[in-house]
């Protein structure tokens, strides 16, 4: 590990002006991907701001009837929040999918939606990786594909986001919110996070300058009819194969909204906005849920070792809505 400097901020103003200028310094909240990253010398900051102090911990309401949750409320604070267990349970759900629950004691919200792909070779300094130096190509496009993208890749990248909550925040169409040295702003979830082009390095749309103080999350929680359904390799413990975050609004046995998020499968969480509007004014029938899932993944495409995540995934998106249909997914097809 290389040496560092470490600096605490007591708010945010102090933090912004702390990173601003020193392009290679980093904030460090729970540490529970930066420290690893660190230690595989893989990032390398000349200097690491400690956050934990700044006021971000708290979770109100919004002056519009949603939620706010600072960015430094833990995932376990998040997940068992009576307010997110009764208004939002698919995002409660998806965060405890995640992780281990040592991990969720320390990792934060800001945290979550900042962390990096675990494609094997980014994580290995021997094979060459366009994510960690930009320009010397991808080791795994040809190589071991088995938990690569299949939607919204490149040639420059084919990594997922490993993030579990980020693929319930982007179903419920949740604000980011930023500070930095230009002032505040909001980002939609949906375009937070960036699918990789040629600028795979460049992982999202916040500035570097910038800080995460709170996500928020709007009205409407869909906590009648949703499904949050994980794909993976062992029953806990492991990111996705496949993940869907499945939300609706049923008026009988019909969907009048729908909401499909995708993880497992690309650089962010995957959402389409075609897929979802075709959910309106449809029985929620089996065979609605396979076109809806062709649907989405129509642009699809593998790269040998992953193949399977095309059926896989269709049957997950099947499974997802056909349980968010059902009365707090408590059915399957
Ligand atoms: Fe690097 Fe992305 Fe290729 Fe993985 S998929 S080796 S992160 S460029």
């Amino acid at each position: 590990m290389n040496a560092f400097t470490y600096t605490r901020a007591e708010d945010v103003a102090t933090a912004v002006g702390a990173i601003a200028g020193d392009g290679v310094a980093r904030f460090i909240a729970g540490g529970t991907n930066l420290v690893d990253l660190m230690k595989a010398n893989i990032e390398r900051p000349s200097r690491l701001i400690d956050i934990t102090r700044l006021p971000l911990r708290a979770i109100e309401p919004t002056s519009d009837g949603g939620l706010r949750i600072g960015a430094l409320v833990t995932n376990t604070d998040l997940a068992y929040h009576p307010e997110i267990e009764r208004r939002y349970p698919l995002l409660s759900r998806a965060i405890l999918a995640g992780a281990s629950a040592q991990l969720r004691n320390m990792a934060s919200v800001g945290g979550n939606l900042m962390q990096r792909t675990r494609c094997a070779y980014f994580y290995d300094n021997a094979t060459p990786c366009n994510k960690r130096t930009p320009g010397v190509g991808c080791s795994a496009i040809g190589g071991f594909t088995r938990y690569h993208a299949i939607l919204g890749t490149s040639e420059h990248c084919i990594a997922v986001h490993p993030s579990d909550m980020c693929v319930a925040m982007a179903a419920l169409d949740a604000i980011v919110r930023v500070s930095g040295p230009g002032g505040d702003r909001a980002i939609a979830f949906e375009d937070f996070h960036r699918l990789p082009g040629d600028t795979p390095h460049i992982e999202t749309n916040k500035w570097p300058d910038e800080i995460i103080t709170a996500v928020d999350l709007p009205v409407r929680g869909f906590a009648e009819h949703y499904a949050y359904v994980k794909v993976r390799d062992r029953a806990s413990y492991a990111f996705a194969l496949v993940s869907v975050a499945a939300a609706l609004r049923m008026s009988g046995g019909r969907i009048e909204e729908g909401r499909l998020a995708l993880g497992g499968v690309a650089h962010k969480p995957w959402r389409d906005r075609a897929a979802e509007s075709a959910l309106a004014d449809q029985p929620a029938s089996r065979q609605t849920f396979e076109g809806i899932a062709d649907l989405m993944l129509r642009g699809a495409r593998d790269f040998g070792f992953n193949a399977f995540k095309l059926p896989l995934a269709k049957r997950a998106i099947v499974r997802g809505l056909a349980q968010a249909a059902a009365v707090n997914g408590a059915a399957r097809p």
